[in-house]
């Protein structure tokens, strides 16, 4: 059973770190297990955020944690420029046996806008295109380039200007919000795109497509498969590199090792971040050695990159998804979370939409006249907090509440969480404090 919270008066060294960084709690975290997170206080909650995606074989995994110490006695870093190592050779084989066929040659980088610099700097080189087409409500990062294919908010973008150049934005068949059904959503949104290669990007100058198989800040959104599969065709007739940024729907997340399998499509670039390593800053681009044969030697890498322990993290945390069917678990209870959570729906005023894949879930939350409820969501979310349960938002208005616990997770631990949640949402509505909308 979560543990509950009282208000804790905020650290005064807090001042010392930059006010850049919003934080939606005042957790002071001293260690973490499992689903679990242990404050400094001796508070203990269910953590049903994983650090945004990223402990999906729970907090400190006992064999992640070996990896991680037999390593760092070993060799702790080396530049991959002068010398290269096991653990990183090591990750690229294991990497193969979980990605797409032909996808098996790996850049490493450190965090997922890295990966997203390095893959748009990727098409550029092979391609001798200058044009990437993101798509609404995508989020790829806060570096300069990932910040210019981010429509998932404007404050990534607000006073940054100007941006990279040569971005298009196309629609993404966002059902629930165009309250359209998924066919006719996504042949709406395939005429737009061939109506942007006629009149922003010539398909002679764009050098890739790129998207987030499941919108993840921009809403917890799942295409119709025919959406991805139209990309897929539109990229082969013109010659455009189709790249996946799958740094939060990848290592089982979805309940297949990466979204695109839910899919059948297999991108020409494929993005990996977050879950890949546990945890250890660690993030990759895999895409066919041909490919990476167009890329010039030295004009991309870091010193970083392949680091030996996060390389070794990464290793162990494939096994470890592996070993315990984490994939497979993460299909089955998020099966189900979305039922449990869809049973909500029908008596309440505010849960909208319940939507998601494996343990990738988000509940949209909105006004009685349907629009995006920002304040019902916080609300919750404070709630379940005060229960000990951690949960975050997404969606451009931070109105859609999202479930990502590590794969490991149990099945009481889910109706935990649920029973906590459907109080705090009943508690909301109760209280008349749903709020009108963001
Ligand atoms: N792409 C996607 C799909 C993401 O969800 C994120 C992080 N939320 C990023 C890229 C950027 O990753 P990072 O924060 O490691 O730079």
């Amino acid at each position: 059973m979560a543990t509950a919270q009282a208000p804790q008066p905020p650290d005064d060294r807090l001042s010392l770190l930059s006010p850049v960084w919003p934080r939606s709690t005042n957790i002071a975290v001293d260690r973490a297990s499992g689903v679990h997170l242990h404050a400094a206080d001796g508070r203990r909650y269910l953590d049903f955020t994983s650090g945004i995606g990223v402990t999906n074989t729970g907090h400190c995994h006992p064999r992640v944690v070996a990896a991680i110490e037999h390593q760092a006695r070993r060799l702790i870093h080396a530049q991959i420029a002068i010398v290269h190592h096991r653990p990183v050779l090591e990750l690229a084989a294991e990497l193969r046996s979980v990605t797409p066929p032909g996808l098996d040659c790996c850049f490493f980088a450190s965090s997922g806008t890295e990966a997203v610099e390095s893959a748009m700097k990727l098409a550029r080189h092979a391609t001798g295109r200058t044009n990437i087409i993101a798509f609404q409500g995508g989020y790829h990062g806060r570096t300069v380039g990932a910040m210019a294919v981010t429509t998932a908010k404007t404050v990534y973008r607000d006073h940054y200007q100007p941006l990279m150049s040569g971005v298009a934005v196309a629609p993404f068949p966002y059902c629930y919000r165009y309250r359209q059904d998924p066919e006719q959503l996504t042949a709406w949104c395939l005429a737009e795109l061939r109506h942007l290669l006629l009149t922003q990007s010539a398909p002679g100058e764009t050098a890739a497509m790129l998207i987030e198989p499941v919108l993840g800040e921009g809403g917890y959104v799942v295409p119709p498969a025919g959406f991805l599969r139209g990309l897929r065709a539109l990229c082969d007739e013109h010659g455009i590199l189709l790249m996946f940024d799958e740094v939060q729907t990848g290592f089982g997340r979805t309940g297949k090792w990466f979204a695109l399998e839910h899919f059948d499509v297999r991108p020409d670039v494929l993005i990996m971040a977050k879950g890949l390593a546990s945890g250890m800053p660690l993030s990759c681009i895999a895409s066919s050695r041909a490919l990476m044969e167009r890329w010039l030697p030295g004009s991309h890498g870091g010193t970083y990159g392949g680091n030996p322990v996060a390389a070794a993290a990464a290793v162990e945390t494939i096994r470890v998804l592996r070993d315990e069917g984490l994939v497979e678990r993460a299909a089955r209870l998020g099966t189900l979370l979305i039922q449990q959570l869809s049973a909500l729906r029908p008596r309440s005023a505010v849960l909208g939409d319940v939507r998601g894949l494996g343990l990738m879930v988000g509940c949209e939350l909105t006004t009685p006249a349907g629009e995006p409820n920002r304040l019902a969501a916080r609300r919750v979310r404070e709630r379940c907090l005060a229960q000990g349960l951690l949960l975050i938002t997404c969606g451009t208005h931070d109105h859609v509440v999202r479930w990502i616990p590590p794969l490991i997770v149990t099945e009481s631990q889910i109706e935990e969480a649920v029973g906590i949640f459907t109080a705090a949402l009943r508690g909301v509505e109760r209280d008349g404090d749903a709020g009108h909308g963001s």
